[in-house]
């Protein structure tokens, strides 16, 4: 079976790609007891997700993939973008961010937004960039207690709920991580 590092701490990533990614064993950075946290210094979503995966492949030679995700609101000129986590501050406070960006569309009228994910793949020989994207807009306020983050106030495109309030299986089907998580596997079944 093809072995590949997923190079994420957080586990809940990891489940969601297990799930699919049949045929391929795949290990995350607590699965290999790599601890160390690896600073997103860059500006972008590809230039985080590369660095992630580049500072990987060289710490344990094996084909590897990283992501970077964020949500961009047209009105804010693509804020919170890679700065979604820490929106609000450092400690990366959800709720914090969410109030954050209510009041930064206090009075605004276009509340597009979207959703986007990279995924970076590396091995010895390539490197490459995958992208996932679902569009929609930003709630006058949040509703909902599912998903994470800015789920409670994101309402994707052709539905009248936001995904704190859909169900989960309908955020897995349009999700930016889901669309990029699916090119990466296409990808790999390629290859193989
Ligand atoms: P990460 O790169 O996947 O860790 O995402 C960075 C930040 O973007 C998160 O801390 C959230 O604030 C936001 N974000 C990314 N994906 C989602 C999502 O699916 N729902 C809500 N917020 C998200």
């Amino acid at each position: 079976m093809k072995k590949l590092i997923f190079a994420t701490h957080n586990q809940n990533k990891v489940q969601e790609v297990k799930a699919v990614f049949d045929g391929f064993s795949i290990a995350s950075l607590a699965d290999l007891e790599y601890h160390q946290e690896i600073a997103e210094t860059e500006n972008t979503f590809v230039g985080n997700a590369l660095l992630k995966a580049r500072h990987v492949f060289e710490v344990f030679k094996t084909p590897v993939f990283a992501d970077d995700s964020g949500l961009e609101v047209v009105a804010l000129n693509g804020a919170p973008g890679i700065y979604s986590a820490r929106y609000a501050g450092e400690e990366k406070n959800h709720t914090k961010n969410n109030a954050k960006l209510l009041d930064a569309l206090a009075n605004e009228t276009n509340r597009v937004a979207q959703f986007i994910t990279v995924i970076t793949y590396k091995d010895a020989t390539t490197e490459l960039t995958f992208e996932g994207i679902v569009k929609g807009v930003i709630a006058k306020q949040a509703s909902g207690s599912g998903g994470f983050g800015y789920d409670p106030l994101f309402i994707p495109e052709g539905y009248n709920n936001t995904f704190g309030e859909l169900p989960k299986e309908i955020k897995l089907r349009l999700s930016h991580r889901s669309r990029a998580i699916a090119k990466l596997h296409q990808y790999l079944n390629s290859i193989r």
